[in-house]
């Protein structure tokens, strides 16, 4: 298995989510995931509730206010007749939903979540993270959640209330106290929301969490107060610390990419310019893309295939950079002091050997064994622009798109 490591901050479903909610004691609704209307509808019927709600599970936001391709509007649905919950579920399961977050192209349902539908007094926004500039975990609140949060950033930003956390000290009874007002909880609710937030704190550190976000949070007319929707992102350096929050990786959510990457053991995030990178080193690769930008082109990806590469993580580089649709060139940049030229060349060859060369080609290779590099690319007869530094190979691989 390819190690955590290149795993790029990972997600995971609200269903997911809500099963650590009951791990931390932090309060949501009942409720379970299935595959299939069926599945649905049992669920329904098991947890057998009047107002019940059909919640599509993908990593994106915006699901309630989505739209599915076959038509049907809304990736939350209420209803008062359990009957309906396998009716809705099919028409949710195996079809494309497309929010504000995923793009044109949507996301494939594959699960929903079938969960008791409250009654709402009010939405509220409750998110925690890692606040780079001051090292600190941050709780960030607002009385105007289950909306866009960075509209009410832009335009109502004194609706915004920020707490930072002390890392060794811990969330303070005075800080849930300070929250609790802000947010204007009173009586048993007040005492709901401080069991909840300091509930919740321990779930973000005991877990390793880069943020938790709420969104909303809601009190109920009967005087609870409930997590109605989450997302997670986990700091994917301490992911091999909790074995049951990476078994919740769900592949299928991930761009598949950057999955295969991962398999190779290699950094990669794909982009949207047509521009494929092979760079050895993490600077070298920002500095690529940087001269692929300054002289006009967009990269279609940040590829760093280490500082140590082996001929087969070329070859595997080599096949997720081909089978990018949108890739129309690729540049290779290796400055080679710890990495041989001559492995980088040979896994090149052998990559284009077994997939062809059907894109223009740029290669710049400097350093450590770069004669025996350069003569193994010319022996192997394929078309490949050799470039004389790096600007250069920019500017040829720009001209060539
Ligand atoms: P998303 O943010 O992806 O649109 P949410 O889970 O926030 O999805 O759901 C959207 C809205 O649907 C919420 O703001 C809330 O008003 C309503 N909703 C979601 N879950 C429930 C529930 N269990 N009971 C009642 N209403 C709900
Ligand atoms: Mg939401």
């Amino acid at each position: 298995m390819a190690s955590v490591r290149t795993v790029s901050s990972m997600n995971i479903h609200e269903y997911q989510a809500k099963e650590l909610f009951d791990r931390f004691d932090v309060p949501s609704p009942r409720g379970k995931m299935a595959e299939s209307a069926e599945a649905a509808k049992a669920i329904a019927e098991e947890i057998g509730s009047d107002l019940m709600v059909v919640k599509a599970q993908v990593h994106a936001g915006g699901r309630g206010k989505g739209t599915f391709k076959n038509g049907f509007q809304g990736g939350v649905h209420l209803t008062k007749d359990p009957a309906d919950i396998g009716e809705i579920a099919g028409k949710m399961i195996g079809e494309t939903l497309v929010t504000k977050q995923t793009g044109d192209e949507g996301r494939l349902v594959r699960k929903v979540m079938v969960a008791d539908a409250v009654e709402i007094k009010h939405e509220y926004y409750l998110s925690m993270l890692m606040d780079r500039d001051t090292s600190r975990p941050v709780i960030v609140a607002s009385v105007e959640g289950g909306m866009d949060i960075e509209e009410v950033a832009e335009n109502r930003p004194e609706k915004i209330i920020k707490q930072l956390i002390h890392p060794l000290a811990g969330l303070q009874a005075y800080e849930v106290r300070k929250l609790t007002a802000a947010l204007g909880f009173k009586g048993p609710a007040a005492k709901e929301f401080g069991k909840l937030l300091k509930n919740l704190y321990k779930l973000f550190v005991s877990l390793d969490c880069d943020m938790v976000e709420i969104n909303p949070l809601v009190e109920t007319k009967d005087g609870q107060v409930l997590a109605l929707d989450a997302k997670f992102g986990f700091d994917d350096n301490a992911l091999y610390r909790h074995p049951e929050v990476l078994a919740y990786r769900d592949i299928e959510e991930e761009d598949p990419r950057e999955v295969a990457a991962s398999e190779f053991d290699l950094s990669y995030i794909g982009l949207d310019g047509n521009i494929a990178c092979l760079v050895n080193g993490a600077g070298l690769a920002m500095a690529t893309m940087d001269a692929i930008k300054f002289s006009g082109g967009d990269p279609a990806n940040f590829l760093d295939v280490g500082g140590g590469a082996t001929k087969e993580q070329v070859v595997g580089a080599f096949n997720i950079i081909q089978s990018d649709p949108k890739v129309e060139a690729i540049l290779i940049n290796i400055f080679g002091g710890i990495m041989d030229c001559d492995i980088i060349a040979n896994g090149v060859v052998a990559a284009v050997q077994e997939t062809g060369l059907k894109l223009p080609l740029i290669v710049r290779l400097e350093g450590n064994n770069v004669a025996a590099g350069r003569e193994t690319l010319k022996a192997s007869g394929l078309a490949i622009t050799g470039a004389e530094d790096l600007a250069d190979a920019a500017k040829k691989a720009v001209a060539s798109v």
